[in-house]
């Protein structure tokens, strides 16, 4: 075979910017010989190779099986092109015109192999530098002011390279060849640390990591400037730290996270299989949520009540230098009080700080954007996203169809990411967090501006949610209501926009039936609905079935004290009598007339919503069991439920028979087809309480029989309309049981099952929902579910 000459242009599209993808083809190129060029354009990356046939199908094999490791590459396309008679290989400017504002700007990178080797290398001019980088790792969406990603539109821009510096990102063989954020210890950014009213404390340079762990050791709180924003950090050996940090943060439950030397010191600590290691190692290098071990040597406030503890590994040389030298693990949590967003910037950070941190260890490179740290768990080899951010953000979600306009979705207005879309990528946001105070709606507007600047989209369309009392509701009405904005404003209703995000992640068109088993979502009939059987496509719905409604008596508050929802499932099976009888047995703690209120507010129907939500029926059932009395962050009587569920589970005491959760087929006024009863499961949990069955077993036959009862509605809506796909979201869907068990006995009778693959199950993945469901409805498209009427 003649090894003739060819000439081929490459087009490779993705995250390819700003990951040392040039360098890599130029050095690739050079192995194999080949002359052309590769440039940056506002697509992603060209590159054009002349050369012996035999050394182009070499390169290209190369280049599609080792890309940088930050580079994610969504496809590569080649065509045969005329001779040029290249005469070398060189690296071009990007074309004048080029905004590259369609290339994704890539997420933070965790600190990279070979930038930790000079970190701990004595001879190396970066030795001990808490800011080295490369184009493999370190900071990017943090940093990025504008785009095209260039260093004088980021925080660096301050800062002028050293000759050492420049030399290393102006040569394309150079690791560092156009790492923006390149910096050493006689160019870049450096470290000081402050006392509480802002005064730099007298230490060394060098010295200030040791001062720091000496502070740590004494069990002062440290609040640490890392990539994103701040931390507050402490001994999380240390109950005495870590309990002042509690009080002083006003988070009297909700676990903290730990941050480890490496992975081995985690595994002293807790359990993990080769995916999680991988998972903990990996560039985004997330929280990973972690089984602990039974002796746990941390202090007992680290993860109160919590069988699972979040574990990550140092992602930034700062965070590494940190750890290594303190030699044992620290709590490592938001830079925030309570609900406020994390601090990003030293006056932030000095003001909502104050009394919380003993000392600040902050560094003069700014933060552009805020974003909190991601959370994940393997569950089954599938990773479950609780919140996708930092190392994720700003996430793409590349659809086959495109968009037909660009189009805003607000999200929901808690857990907020929002999304933005252009062509047929769906930007999704970092985590927002819950938009219930000024701050972190301040914070959701700036990302808005900031993405729509990043991605150069001028949104035609938006969606929010139906709820008319979310803050986001009231955005959209307050910034999109003049006449230009008519007919383009879609309120979208909260478990549609859940099944529409799982839909469009699984790419899936026509009609599915849907369980979106959820907290709480406004409902058309202005009902809270969360246990939902929704019968509907990317466009619209049809509602056909629901959980057995009940009250929530006098609305929120029922949520942080779940045993006023005990009641309201008590009064449906149990007469009046009976139920102030059993307080003193079930509620002892419970006063009696705060008791006699409740009960009245039942019996009058007076200030109760209603609901059909799974989540809020869990709450009941862990307060009706005694697990949870008090609710302190969202989601936990669900967790600490589930948790004696998963004992039983470990047991194999798998021949407890499941409660019964009957299914009756509406008749009457109710137009919607099925409902599903959770009353004789409330009274079968009544008897054992008073049998004394324990409490594990409880849990496990309530699981056990909710997952029958919902695979039972399924079946009859099945037959009823002749469709076999189920698609799944909702918050409860973070419990391990319930969505592996549901997913199993689906697949066992013969559905098809579309789940989440990267977006959060909860209200962090809505946003693409709203969007989809709000674009289809923009142009106009038909929904195939109104012929199953
Ligand atoms: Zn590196
Ligand atoms: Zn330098
Ligand atoms: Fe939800």
């Amino acid at each position: 075979m003649t090894n003739h000459h060819t000439c081929l242009r490459i087009e490779v599209r993705g995250v390819v910017q700003g990951v040392g993808f040039r360098p890599f083809v130029y050095r690739l190129a050079l192995t194999h010989q080949l002359k052309g060029f590769v440039l940056n354009d506002d697509q992603g990356v060209s590159i054009e190779i002349e050369g012996a046939a035999d050394s182009t199908r070499l390169f290209l094999d190369d280049l599609r099986a080792t890309p940088p490791r930050a580079a994610c590459v969504t496809s590569i396309e080649t065509f045969l092109i005329a001779f040029q008679n290249f005469v070398s290989f060189e690296i071009r400017k990007s074309p004048v015109a080029s905004t590259s504002k369609t290339v994704p700007v890539a997420p933070d990178l965790a600190l990279c192999q070979e930038c930790l080797n000079e970190l701990w290398d004595p001879q190396n001019r970066r030795y001990f530098y808490p800011f080295i980088n490369c184009t493999h790792c370190g900071p990017r969406f943090t940093l990025i002011e504008d785009v095209p990603y260039d260093r004088s539109r980021t925080t660096m821009a301050g800062f002028s390279m050293c000759p050492p510096c420049r030399s290393e990102y102006e040569n394309p063989l150079d690791r560092r060849f156009h790492a923006q954020p390149i910096a050493c210890p006689s160019c870049g950014p450096s470290l000081s640390l402050l006392d509480p009213s802002g005064h730099k404390l007298d230490v060394r340079p060098n010295a200030l990591i040791a001062k720091c762990c000496e502070l740590l050791r004494e069990g002062k709180i440290i609040a640490l400037k890392g990539l994103g924003g701040f931390h507050l950090c402490c001994d999380a050996t240390n109950e005495n730290a870590v309990a002042s940090l509690r009080a002083r943060k006003y988070r009297e439950m909700k676990p903290f996270a730990v941050m480890f030397p490496h992975a081995q010191a985690a595994s002293e600590f807790v359990l993990f299989n080769e995916a999680e290691k991988a998972l903990l190692q990996s560039m985004a290098a997330p929280i990973v949520l972690l089984k602990k071990l039974r002796a746990l040597l941390l202090a007992p406030s680290v993860a109160p009540k919590n069988q699972r503890l979040g574990v990550m590994l140092p992602y930034t040389p700062l965070h590494e230098l940190i750890l290594k030298t303190f030699n044992a693990p620290l709590v490592m949590t938001s830079g925030n009080r309570s609900d406020e967003p994390i601090a990003y910037s030293d006056p932030m950070a000095l003001e909502r700080l104050h009394g919380i941190a003993d000392y600040f260890l902050t560094h003069n490179r700014p933060i552009h954007t805020r974003c909190d740290d991601s959370v994940v768990k393997i569950a089954h080899g599938r990773p479950i996203f609780l919140r996708r951010s930092r190392g994720f953000s700003p996430d793409v979600v590349t659809l086959n169809q495109p968009f037909s306009t660009s189009v805003f979705a607000t999200g929901a207005d808690l857990k907020n990411t929002f999304c933005l879309t252009r062509g047929n990528q769906a930007i999704l946001s970092h985590h927002i967090g819950d938009l219930d105070n000024f701050e972190t709606m301040l914070s959701f507007e700036e990302g808005f501006l900031h993405f729509k600047c990043l991605f150069g989209a001028i949104p035609q369309v938006i969606a929010h949610d139906l709820h008319p009392g979310y803050r986001t509701t009231k955005w959209v009405q307050e910034n999109f209501s003049d006449a230009q904005w008519k007919g383009r404003v879609f309120g979208i209703q909260h478990h549609h926009a859940h099944l529409a995000s799982c839909l469009a992640e699984n790419e899936h068109r026509g009609a599915v039936l849907g369980l979106a088993l959820d907290g709480t979502g406004y409902g058309l009939d202005g009902t809270i609905w969360g246990g939902e059987l929704l019968l509907c496509d990317q466009r619209d719905f049809i509602r056909a079935g629901h959980l057995k409604t009940f009250a929530l008596p006098g609305g929120d508050p029922a949520i942080h004290h779940p045993w006023r929802i005990a009641m309201a499932l008590l009064t449906q099976v149990l007469p009046a009598d009976e139920i102030l009888v059993a307080r003193e047995r079930i509620f002892p703690e419970i006063a009696l007339t705060q008791y006699s209120v409740i009960l009245q507010m039942l019996a009058s129907n007076l200030n109760c919503a209603t609901t059909s939500s799974c989540g809020r029926l869990f709450d009941g059932v862990s307060a009706l069991i005694g697990c949870t009395r008090e609710v302190f962050y969202e989601g936990q009587a669900a967790i600490e439920l589930e948790q004696l569920a998963n004992n039983t589970y470990e047991n194999r005491q798998k021949s407890l028979e499941p409660y019964l959760f009957t299914l009756t087929p509406n008749s009457g006024q109710s137009k919607i087809p099925f409902e599903l009863d959770w009353r004789p499961a409330i009274r079968s949990i009544f008897q054992d309480l008073d049998a004394r069955v324990p409490l594990i077993s409880i849990s496990y036959k309530f699981h056990a029989g909710l997952v029958e009862g919902f695979l039972k509605m399924t079946q009859m809506a099945s037959r009823k309309y002749g469709i076999k796909t189920v698609a799944l979201s909702g918050g409860c869907f973070q419990n391990d049981y319930l969505r592996d068990n549901l997913i199993t006995k689906l697949e066992d009778d013969g559905f098809t099952v579309l789940f989440h693959k990267a977006l959060p199950t909860g209200d962090g993945g809505i946003a693409l929902g709203q969007a989809v469901i709000a674009d289809r409805t923009y142009r106009g498209e038909k929904s195939c579910v109104w012929q199953y009427r």
